[in-house]
């Protein structure tokens, strides 16, 4: 953190920042900020732009009577919503059922037709035939699918290689789900398996990122070569310490699993907390001892677009110290999901991505929610 900073922009880049102490070229457009923060746009590590809250329509009835035309126009006021919120990129982390729609907002974002966050996506994400959901109790009733249903390598071979073709920026794999005989999660494929997208996938430049929840699909994900695991509820020390020496980074989807007890009728302030919440926070605090590299992301789309602040809430609620938050949501996200090089920091020749909020994020996390300016790519979109 600096006091009297200017930041100058040039174009869509950072052409320097420091101390008030270097010239101005002449007719620079001067917007001063007292009393804020300046900091890198903030990047959403976990979002689904193409779903809204459960407690609004069940992910199943989104899925099976939302039509992709609805899904889409839906997704855009999300976009829009996002961008002003601060959060200049969102790893947008599968359509669930909208097919390649991402690919194609994205494109509709940078040609500028509609206002919304950069975007790096996933498209379809892969999950194991007959592991995922819509689900029904009719073996005669083939539902459509929430994501790409594949069965042996040579299905994961070319589910990868064509989502690459379709504008995947990275592929997703659903290393566990919820296929047990008693609808618990349970690992979903080999090593092998996922260490076969893997490689095709790093071959293109492409990062792989494993949706698990169990122990044994986060290992089996860290094994494959995953570069980030999503959720990771049932980690413990042993697996954290594993990601740690990979050097995988857990996003860990707090306010996800916060929400969904909500809606299941937890009154949180007044009814005494679900084992599922004290579980999460023990395991989030053991990532946090080990040293695992923590990503933020909270599986944005299971509640409100926009209010992506909540995960960062509560990563600070569950002990995370606030300015580790910030570099979460910022530097960090940006290196792990490999555009380091382009943004996430505030810095001469990166992309000026620009949030400005009202006080001081760094002591009160909530502050990050008093946005006064938002730049993405040298544009303001939003201003005092
Ligand atoms: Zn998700």
């Amino acid at each position: 953190m600096h006091n009297d900073w200017i930041v100058l922009v040039k174009s869509n880049k950072i052409e320097a920042a420091g101390a008030m102490n270097f010239k101005l070229p002449a007719n620079t457009r001067i917007i001063e900020l007292k009393g804020s923060t300046l900091l890198p746009g903030l990047i959403e590590g976990h979002s689904h732009l193409f779903l809204h809250p459960y407690n609004e329509v069940s992910w199943n009835d989104q899925v099976i009577k939302e039509s992709r035309a609805e899904r889409t126009a839906r997704a855009v006021t999300h976009a829009r919503a996002t961008l002003m919120a601060g959060f200049t990129t969102v790893r947008d982390l599968g359509t669930e059922g909208a097919m390649y729609d991402d690919a194609g907002l994205k494109m509709a974002i940078e040609k500028g037709i509609v206002p919304g966050p950069r975007m790096i996506v996933a498209t379809r994400a892969i999950v194991a035939k007959g592991a995922y959901g819509p689900t029904y109790n009719n073996p005669d009733v083939d539902l459509p699918q929430g994501a790409a249903e594949v069965s042996g390598t040579e299905g994961i071979a070319d589910e990868v290689r064509t989502q690459i073709s379709k504008g995947a920026d990275l592929i997703k794999i659903y290393a566990d789900y919820r296929w047990g005989r008693d609808g618990q999660s349970a690992p979903t494929f080999g090593v092998e398996a996922i260490a076969l997208a893997t490689s095709i996938a790093k071959s293109s430049g492409r990062h792989v990122v494993a949706h698990a929840t169990t122990g044994e699909g986060m290992k089996r994900a860290v094994m494959g070569g995953a570069s980030t695991i999503e959720h990771g509820d049932e980690g413990d020390d042993e697996v954290f310490k594993l990601m740690k020496e990979k050097g995988v980074a857990l996003c860990p989807t707090l306010a996800a699993g916060d929400a969904i007890l909500q809606y299941d009728g937890w009154k949180k302030g007044s009814d005494p907390e679900p084992s599922r919440i004290t579980a999460k926070k023990k395991s989030f605090q053991a990532a946090l001892k080990n040293g695992v590299i923590i990503c933020m992301g909270g599986d944005v789309g299971v509640y409100t677009h926009g209010d992506n602040a909540r995960e960062m809430e509560l990563m600070a609620e569950y002990g995370m110290k606030a300015i580790d938050i910030l570099r979460s949501a910022t530097s960090v996200n940006a290196d792990v999901f490999g555009y380091g090089h382009n943004f996430g920091r505030i810095k001469k020749g990166l992309l000026a991505d620009i949030l400005v909020v009202n006080g001081d994020p760094s002591k009160t996390i909530k502050d990050i929610r008093n946005v006064v300016l938002v730049m993405k790519d040298g544009k303001i979109y939003k201003q005092p």
